[in-house]
């Protein structure tokens, strides 16, 4: 019964499938490219006490061009501090001591302005063009990205909300176990890392960074760790929820339904990695969204031989979103109201209804419901409109 009636929204809702991967909070919150000339700009050196636009915030940067493995998965990411990043942050100080231009960042971090802003790009220009290939300059790209954003980020966001410290919303999120047999892979573009606006970090505040694991976009030592815990779980235990409509999709329903061909063992699993199910949300823009794919599929191809990734496309019926109707835009979504539609569609099934993903859905949807209030009354407070109409472009660096 329950299985005809997903089949039924499914049907319904065909079209849907445009909302997901938008990435971020609704538009209407959106910080985007207007953000960094709303803001003033926020320099490393100078503090104030001041809550109230225009302001210059405290950075606490001490000095030096070294990011620790403490501070680096401060943030939630599980690897090892990334070589490349290590690198770029160090020539960045250098860079900083031998011009003599103090590095700073304008808007919500991590868009170098100023001198030094000047001297950096010619820098890091002739780096990525001397560099060989395009793996080597994905990885640069990638890299410069991160290392920025944790220099502008330092001392002012909250390492675990990633929203500025007075608007730190930690303490009303309640954590939440997500079922032992499925873990989400929150694959995430450079540009939306410590983005306050992003929603993928909801997934690790609330399940934890070992069943909701961050991976970078071109962050090798990243990648490297969500690969392999691919080969350990086989092909058929990794899906992608990937809507676009050139991609060969299953249902969850057929995916996991009855008669499906994965063997779902509700029994516990006693080894990771062996039985999980690994799902990928991709978290960057709709428009990044498809060298994120493509790049998934170049590396299966050199993984398991074949360049398919298996897909998953959601229904997204109105369960997930009810409670947020008032704003139109959710169902742009992001990558939590993603997660919010998987758990919802998988405890339809009767295969895993005993896995408690209603509640997992509704931990999901009342973190969402807190981000999107303190990003409401962050945007009250600094004076801006929240109902404003945003650009879309995102792309702020
Ligand atoms: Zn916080």
């Amino acid at each position: 019964m329950l299985a005809s009636s997903t089949i039924t929204i499914s049907r319904a809702f065909t079209l849907t499938l445009t909302f997901k991967f938008s990435l971020s909070i609704p538009s209407l919150l959106h910080s985007s490219t207007k953000t960094h000339m709303d803001s003033p700009p926020r320099s490393l050196l100078v503090s104030s006490a001041s809550r109230s636009p225009p302001r210059e915030v405290l950075v606490q940067d001490t000095g030096d061009g070294f990011i620790t493995l403490q501070e680096w998965q401060g943030w939630g990411t599980v690897s090892p501090v990334p070589v490349m990043v290590s690198q770029i942050v160090h020539d960045l100080k250098s860079l900083e001591k031998n011009i003599d231009a103090q590095m700073s960042f304008a808007g919500n971090g991590g868009k170098l302005q100023g001198d030094f802003k000047v001297q950096e790009d010619k820098k890091h220009r002739a780096t990525y063009e001397a560099l060989g290939d395009s793996e080597k300059k994905l990885q640069f790209f990638a890299s410069r990205q991160i290392a920025c954003r944790l220099l502008g980020s330092r001392g002012y966001l909250c390492q675990k909300c990633w929203l500025a410290m007075e608007d730190c919303m930690c303490s009303k999120v309640k954590p939440c176990s997500l079922w032992h047999g499925m873990r989400f892979w929150v694959y995430m573009h450079p540009k939306d890392f410590l983005r306050q606006n992003n929603t993928g970090k909801l997934l690790w505040q609330l399940f934890g960074v070992q069943a909701a694991t961050l991976c970078l976009f071109g962050i090798a030592e990243d990648e490297e760790i969500m690969w392999n815990a691919f080969k350990c779980a086989g092909k058929n235990k990794v899906w992608c929820l990937y809507p676009n409509k050139n991609a060969v999709t299953e249902s969850v329903q057929e995916a996991f339904g009855h008669g499906s061909p994965v063997d779902i063992d509700s029994t516990p699993v006693m080894t990771a990695g062996d039985k999980t199910l690994n799902f990928v949300l991709i978290d960057g823009t709709w428009s990044n969204s498809a060298a994120m794919f493509n790049r998934l599929k170049e590396q299966a191809k050199s993984v398991w031989g074949e360049e398919k990734f298996p897909c998953i496309s959601l229904t997204m019926g109105a369960s997930a979103m009810h409670k947020l109707r008032p704003q139109p835009s959710w169902d742009r979504t992001c990558t939590a109201a993603a997660a919010i539609g998987l758990l919802s569609e998988l405890q339809l099934l009767h295969e895993f209804s005993s896995h408690g993903f209603d509640e997992q859905a509704d931990a999901v949807e009342d973190a969402l419901v807190v981000l999107l209030e303190a990003l409401t009354s962050r945007r009250l407070r600094m004076g801006r409109s929240v109902t404003r109409k945003v650009r879309h472009n995102r792309d702020i660096c």
